[in-house]
């Protein structure tokens, strides 16, 4: 383990390191508290587990990105998601489809695999870490650009408009959805969270697009400006009347029956 420029390493998968930020260890304690377990160990395990859902679901991302040829730097953890650091995207709309679904499909198999084993075993671990994954599984595919379903509605579009205007009409809608995820953060859910990753996403959307703006201009483009694959998981931890709880709810009341 090593701590550098903010972020903690805690080894590689695969040849990608895999990195904690310290926002991450800050927030620790306090995603801890989503878990309904009293025991310590036991919240301890589905903070663990939560945040290897994430790694994951990069490391899907990753798999076929370097697959096709990019090349991954590292894999950081946030409180609020991960993103997986790659030298560049993946250009031909298939490639690009190909590695934005692969993500939510690792969170998808997860989210079935949890609620499986909590079915079996009644494990209410299980059950939450399941939820979790399919949360990220459906959240990753709004079509909020550059989250995945962005990324894929952007891939889409870029076999007739090109991939400059794509980019541009993918990170138009992806505002709107960042206004939406803002607005009902703010004024509906109550959620910091989800309030903050929209302007996070609005920030990084705008910056994509003027990456690709640059490499049309036929301008180099500094080796220091990386493709980011930003991932945002669900804030399951932000509020409770999520739909996490809800679901939450529902499981604990069957096994009461
Ligand atoms: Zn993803």
């Amino acid at each position: 383990m090593k701590f550098s420029n903010h972020a903690l390493s805690i080894g590689s998968v695969m040849g990608i390191p895999i990195r904690l930020h310290i926002s991450l260890l800050i927030a620790l304690p306090y995603i801890m508290t989503y878990f309904s377990t009293p025991s310590f160990g036991l919240r301890l395990l589905g903070a663990v587990g939560l945040f290897a859902s994430v790694a994951l679901h990069e490391l899907g991302h990753s798999v076929v990105a370097r697959a096709k040829g990019s090349h991954i730097m590292q894999i950081m953890l946030y409180p609020f998601g991960g993103a997986a650091m790659m030298s560049s995207i993946p250009t031909r709309p298939l490639d690009e489809v190909l590695v934005a679904v692969a993500g939510p499909a690792v969170s998808l198999l997860l989210g079935i695999g949890g609620l499986l084993l909590a079915s079996f075993y009644k494990i209410p671990l299980s059950f939450e870490l399941g939820a979790i994954n399919l949360g990220l599984f459906i959240f990753n595919l709004v079509p909020a650009f550059p989250m995945d379903g962005g990324r894929v509605l952007r891939a889409l579009l870029s076999i007739k408009a090109g991939r400059l205007k794509a980019t541009k009409i993918a990170a138009n809608i992806g505002t709107i959805f960042c206004l939406l995820f803002v607005a009902g953060g703010l004024f509906y859910l109550h959620s910091f969270m989800l309030a903050f990753i929209g302007g996070y996403l609005y920030v990084v959307g705008q910056a994509e697009y003027r990456m690709v703006q640059r490499e049309y201009q036929a301008t180099p483009i500094p080796q220091a400006q990386n493709s980011f694959d930003v991932e945002v998981g669900p804030p399951p931890y932000a509020e409770k009347s999520s739909f996490s709880e809800q679901l939450k709810n529902r499981f604990r009341n069957f096994f009461r029956r």
